[in-house]
C-alpha cells in the first residue's frame, strides 16, 4: 500500500511518493528568482520588526543608553507592574513607539 506510485506532469516515469516529494521540493527551490526575492523581502521585514521589538539596539535620546529602552507596549507593562504607569505616561506611550525606563522618557526612534 505504501508503495503507491504517483506521476508528476513533467516527469515521464512513475516514481514512489518519497522520490516525488523530493522532486517537488527540488522543483520549488529551482522555481525561480521571485521566490528568492520574496524571501529577501521577508528577511528585511523581519529585521525591521526585530529592531522594533527588541529595544536593545535603540538608544534613548535622553540618556544615550540602550539597556532600559523598550517598545512602548512592553514598557507600559513594566511600568504598570511597578505601579509607575500614570495617565500622563500612558498617554505619552500611546504617542511614541519606545520608552526608556531609566528616564521614563518615551520617544519614537527615526529609521533610515
Ligand atoms: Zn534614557
Amino acid at each position: 500500500m505504501s508503495d503507491e506510485e504517483i506521476t508528476l506532469p513533467w516527469i515521464d516515469e512513475p516514481m514512489d511518493v518519497e522520490e516525488a516529494v523530493e522532486a517537488l521540493g527540488q522543483a520549488s527551490v529551482d522555481d525561480g528568482d521571485h521566490l528568492e526575492a520574496l524571501e529577501e523581502r521577508i528577511e528585511r521585514l523581519e529585521r525591521r520588526v526585530d529592531a522594533l521589538e527588541d529595544g536593545s539596539s535603540i538608544e534613548c535620546p535622553d540618556c544615550g543608553r540602550t539597556e532600559a529602552v523598550y517598545k512602548s507596549g512592553v514598557g507600559a507593562a513594566k511600568l504598570a507592574n511597578d505601579g509607575g504607569l500614570s495617565d500622563a505616561n500612558a498617554d505619552a506611550l500611546n504617542q511614541e513607539s519606545h520608552v526608556c525606563l531609566d528616564c521614563r522618557e518615551s520617544f519614537t526612534p527615526a529609521f533610515d
